[in-house]
Formats: structure tokens, C-alpha cells, sequence
């Protein structure tokens, strides 16, 4: 059987579902992962896929790496256009060991099994093959005013989609032909393939295999993978974790990945930030998976000054691996001082950032102790909170 390659193009801005200040549509977070690696996912486990080639933002390219599976996956900085990324991304396969390859764009995380086996099979009797949809909206063509010309014929269209198929020496042939040509503009690539003089073949495509386009369409995915997530990790798990820190000489502290102005800074091997450390080893307790002291020693010199965001970030690393996700995190810091409610949404909002939640499934709440004990006399701070995880069921489950 042959080997079959797929490449992702992911090197575009994707402005039209920008927000301000955020991510590309691929990159942004559903349910937290981001299309790209739903994507990347669905091609994995397809038994046929051997390797999947991702163009990604020359600045991406190292965190992409670090974020996508190693095995099988090659991450490539892609060019200035998609066109310019695709052919980027055929120069790294080898075209007698690949002989089939895959196109397929990054924000379409909702392509199944079927439609990846139909586009492989499709293979079997054409060069090049691409999936389309019969449009169930009557087509006009707009002007500037309103309506302009005659209602196009329903019957004769098709909304076209990835994943395209191909031959991988034709699309190769093809994109050197459009490069030698001056053409760098092709946005499909039956399109170009159809340029170059080939036959394109239709196969079906999956209405629900929609592109991520708009900020409707991302709200609605979160929906979808979150409803999807939820049911495939019934298994719900909650942790707590409890930290003090002691007050020292200093001019800040650090609660919640948050700087805060203080008249003294917390002491600790790290850079003493009390809360999360404390989610951290309520996650780790959700996780029965030891502490945070056990993870990262005290006596190890690599975590002395460490910005603890490492520490979070390596639990919620755990929960991904077990193929959970996080469903809440609750933090009550207790101290007389500084003053937390004017910090309370910066922290939120980095907690969430640090754990790909939304901001709603996380709280921080503060208290004093009523001048009592080692917080009411200001010799520290402390941190009690709660991590609510939700696990697949497994044969571990029920030890
Ligand atoms: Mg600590």
C-alpha cells in the first residue's frame, strides 16, 4: 500500500477571525487545543498517513515544534503565500517513498476518518481529486447596489474543500510549472493543478467539514469540541493544594503570574509565587501524580528564580498526556496585604492564558485572617486551591 503525506498550510493570518491582539484562527484555542492541532491529530491517526508536513509563521515554527507530536510530524517555516508554503512544504517529502499527498487547511479541525479515506482512495483512479459540497443557498452575484445579473445555476456549483488529493510528482510538477510561470497566486490547489493541464475529479465532501472563517464559526467549534470533550472524559477528579510563602526584604510579589507593588517580596526558591504553586499541586493531586516538590526539587539550582508559570505549565502538560483537560481551578490567597481585589482579573486572566481555559472556569478569591496567625501578623502569604480535572475512563480508572 502507499505511503500517504499530508501537508497543512498554516503560515496565513487568518485576519478575517482576528480579533485584536488575537491569534490566528488555527493557532486560537477550542476547548483548549487549537484547530491546527485537531488537525494535526485527525491525520495521525489515520493508519494510511505516514507523515505530515505543517508550513507555519517563521516566529511559530520553534513552538509548534514543542507543541505538536514529534513523531511523524515535520514543522517547515512557510512562505509568503499559501501557494509559496505548499511548495515549501512537497520540497521536504520524498515523492517515491510518499507517492500520495494530502493538502488540507489548518482551520478545518472537523475532517473524519471517511472523508480523509475518501480523499486516499480517490487516488486509486485519478492524479488529482478534490472534495466538494452541493450549495443548499440560491447563488447570485452581488454588486455594489444590490443584485446584479441572473441567479446562478444551483445545480451546475459546488463549494469546494480540503482535504484535496494528489499524485505528489503531479502537484510537485505543477507548482514548479505556476512558479516558472509568475503565478504565486493559486489559493486552491485543484485549482492549479486544473492550470497545469490535469484532470481534477470530484469526490464528496462532508457539510460539516466547514472552515474555520469567522468569530461565529470559532464560538460554535468551542462549542462543538467542548460538548465532544466533555463526553469523552467522564471520569471527573478533584485536587487541592496548599502553599506559604514567608515575607522578606523586597519591593514586589508575585501572586497569580501577576508583579505586585509591596512594601516587602515573598521568599522562596522560585520566585515565590504562593498561588501557583498551590494550583499547581492541586492539579498534581487531581492527578494522584506526586507534588511539586517531587517534579521540581528545591535542591535543584535549574528552578532557583524560576518564573512559576514552568511549574503550571508542566501539570497542565500532565493532564494533556492522560488525555484530559482541566474543567475548573478555584484560588483563595490568604494574607492581610497587598490588597488582591484590583489584581483579581489580571490573575484570572493569566492563570486561564497559562492553562488554554477560559477565563469563567477560573477564580481567585482572597481573605484575611482577622489579624490571627502567621498571615493576620504579615509574616507570609498563603494559598489554598481546588483543580477540578476530567479524565477518559480507563482500566487505571477504576484501580
Ligand atoms: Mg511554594
Amino acid at each position: 500500500m502507499s505511503k500517504v503525506a499530508v501537508v497543512i498550510p498554516a503560515a496565513g493570518q487568518g485576519t478575517r477571525a482576528r480579533r485584536d491582539g488575537q491569534k490566528s484562527k488555527q493557532f486560537e484555542p477550542i476547548g483548549g487545543r487549537s484547530a491546527l492541532e485537531r488537525v494535526v491529530e485527525r491525520f495521525r491517526c489515520n493508519p494510511s498517513v505516514t507523515l505530515i508536513v505543517v508550513a507555519a509563521p517563521a516566529d511559530d515554527v520553534n513552538a509548534l515544534r514543542g507543541l505538536l507530536p514529534q513523531s511523524g510530524v515535520k514543522v517547515v517555516a512557510g512562505g509568503d503565500s499559501r501557494q509559496g508554503s505548499i511548495r515549501i512544504a512537497l520540497s521536504s517529502i520524498n515523492a517515491e517513498s510518499h507517492d500520495r499527498v494530502l493538502v488540507h487547511d489548518a482551520a478545518r479541525p472537523f475532517v473524519d476518518d471517511a472523508l480523509i479515506n475518501r480523499a486516499i482512495v480517490a487516488l486509486d483512479a485519478h492524479e488529482a481529486a478534490v472534495p466538494v459540497t452541493r450549495i443548499a443557498d440560491t447563488v447570485i452575484e452581488a454588486g455594489a447596489s444590490g443584485l446584479r445579473g441572473e441567479t446562478l445555476d444551483r445545480d451546475k456549483l459546488r463549494a469546494v474543500q480540503t482535504p484535496q488529493a494528489f499524485r505528489t510528482s503531479a502537484l510537485i510538477s505543477a507548482h514548479i510549472a505556476a512558479t516558472e510561470a509568475g503565478r504565486d497566486d493559486f489559493t486552491d490547489d485543484g485549482a492549479l493543478m486544473a492550470w497545469h493541464g490535469h484532470e481534477v475529479a470530484l469526490f464528496d465532501g462532508d457539510p460539516r467539514n466547514t472552515k474555520l472563517t469567522t468569530t461565529q464559526d470559532m464560538d460554535a467549534a468551542k462549542r462543538h469540541f467542548s460538548e465532544k470533550d466533555y463526553l469523552a472524559c467522564p471520569d471527573v477528579r478533584l485536587g487541592n493544594g496548599f502553599d506559604v510563602h514567608a515575607f522578606a526584604e523586597g519591593d514586589h510579589v508575585v501572586l497569580g503570574g501577576i508583579t505586585i507593588p509591596h512594601e516587602r517580596s515573598l521568599s522562596g526558591h522560585s520566585d515565590a509565587d504562593v498561588v501557583l504553586h498551590a494550583l499547581t499541586d492541586a492539579i498534581l493531586g487531581a492527578l494522584a501524580d506526586g507534588d511539586i516538590g517531587a517534579h521540581f526539587p528545591p535542591s535543584d539550582q535549574r528552578w532557583k528564580g524560576q518564573d512559576s508559570s514552568l511549574f503550571l505549565l508542566d501539570a497542565v502538560a500532565r493532564v494533556k498526556a492522560r488525555g484530559g483537560f482541566i474543567a475548573h481551578l478555584d484560588a483563595t490567597i490568604m494574607c492581610e496585604a497587598p490588597k488582591i481585589g484590583p489584581h483579581r482579573d489580571a490573575m484570572r486572566a493569566r492563570i486561564a492564558e497559562l492553562c488554554g481555559l477560559p477565563v469563567g472556569r477560573v477564580a481567585v478569591k482572597a481573605t484575611t485572617t482577622e489579624k490571627l496567625g502567621f498571615t493576620g501578623r504579615r509574616e507570609g502569604i498563603a494559598t489554598m486551591a481546588t483543580a477540578t480535572i476530567r479524565l477518559p475512563l480507563s482500566s487505571e480508572a477504576f484501580q
